[in-house]
């Protein structure tokens, strides 16, 4: 990767932020496997080492474009994509099938994306689950966060919930990593709202916003969703709720996460690194430790 110096400070919080994504993904996904399903309750950890799937791959996607081009290039980033596209870490098989056309057929992501779902466009959460390291980049301007991640998400989720899902994601990054004092839970959640277009993802950041005082988890879960169908308003306000209940807590925000279930590893990927872009907000150092190193070509 080449880097502007005058950006290290960007790159030192997206890297942060991403390996605050990659060790919620990776943890989270452990919990997949039934044999530690028991482990849950005693919060114990299951033996490394944690593999990271799909969200911390396109993650480090999404910070190695913007360490080269100062901001996101949509060919770049679609080539990155389809180039370090690797099979077994569990994307979904629409991108599956879209990454391997990019790369082995030279076909247009433009036409591809856009074409997905019957013309619709995408409203998974998979440009949500890999944005939060954008977020803490453009810590601060969250105006420019959100837009560059609006780009960002073209690239594979069209639908308008899937761009604002994804936007939602950068903007709380951005205002957690922010120069200031942190916001506290309701007014992260009500600057989110005021920064992404009106949508039932907007929707349900709103009601996430209402459900502050709540602390039963399931109940929440069984409101807000809990990733169970993928979709970006059935993972991104529970996933911003947990993130504003436990501002500065990544231990308990990410035991309170998995607890609700469904797509936990993307949860926990946008909830760690929503987190981790703040400095001193980011895994113990025990969980790094047992989290799979990120890929060789991502770092500087
Ligand atoms: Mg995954």
């Amino acid at each position: 990767m080449t880097t502007d110096p005058s950006d290290s400070g960007r790159l030192e919080r997206a890297l942060d932020s991403l390996r605050g994504l990659s060790t919620g993904d990776a943890l989270g996904s452990q919990f997949f496997v039934p044999d530690n399903r028991p482990l849950l309750d005693r919060r114990a950890l299951p033996a490394g080492p944690w593999q990271w799937t799909d969200d911390t791959e396109m993650a480090c996607s999404v910070v190695s474009v913007l360490a080269a081009h100062g901001r996101i290039d949509q060919d770049a980033l679609a080539a990155s994509f389809a180039e370090r596209h690797d099979f077994d870490r569990g994307y979904g098989p629409a991108v599956n099938r879209m990454l391997r056309l990019i790369r082995q057929e030279g076909a247009d992501w433009r036409e591809l994306s856009a074409a997905l779902f019957d013309g619709r466009g995408s409203w998974g959460n998979g440009a949500a689950m890999r944005v939060a390291p954008l977020g803490a980049w453009y810590a601060d301007d969250p105006e420019q966060a959100v837009h560059q991640a609006e780009i960002s998400s073209y690239v594979t989720h069209q639908h308008r919930e899937g761009v604002a899902g994804c936007m939602a994601v950068a903007a709380a990054a951005a205002l957690v990593a922010g120069p200031d004092t942190p916001p506290g839970p309701d007014e992260l959640l009500a600057g989110v709202s005021d920064l992404i277009p009106r949508s039932a993802v907007g929707q349900g950041v709103r009601r996430a916003r209402d459900l502050l005082d709540y602390s039963d988890v399931a109940t929440v879960a069984a409101v807000l969703g809990n990733g169970r169908r993928t979709s970006a308003h059935d993972t991104v306000p529970f996933a911003l709720w947990s993130v504003a209940r436990h501002l500065g807590e990544y231990e308990e925000a990410f035991w309170s996460t998995v607890r609700a279930g469904g797509d936990v590893d993307t949860m926990c990927a946008i909830v760690g690194g929503v987190l981790a872009g703040r400095r001193g907000w980011g895994p113990p150092q025990g969980w790094l430790a047992r989290t799979e190193p990120l890929p060789e070509w991502m770092l500087p």
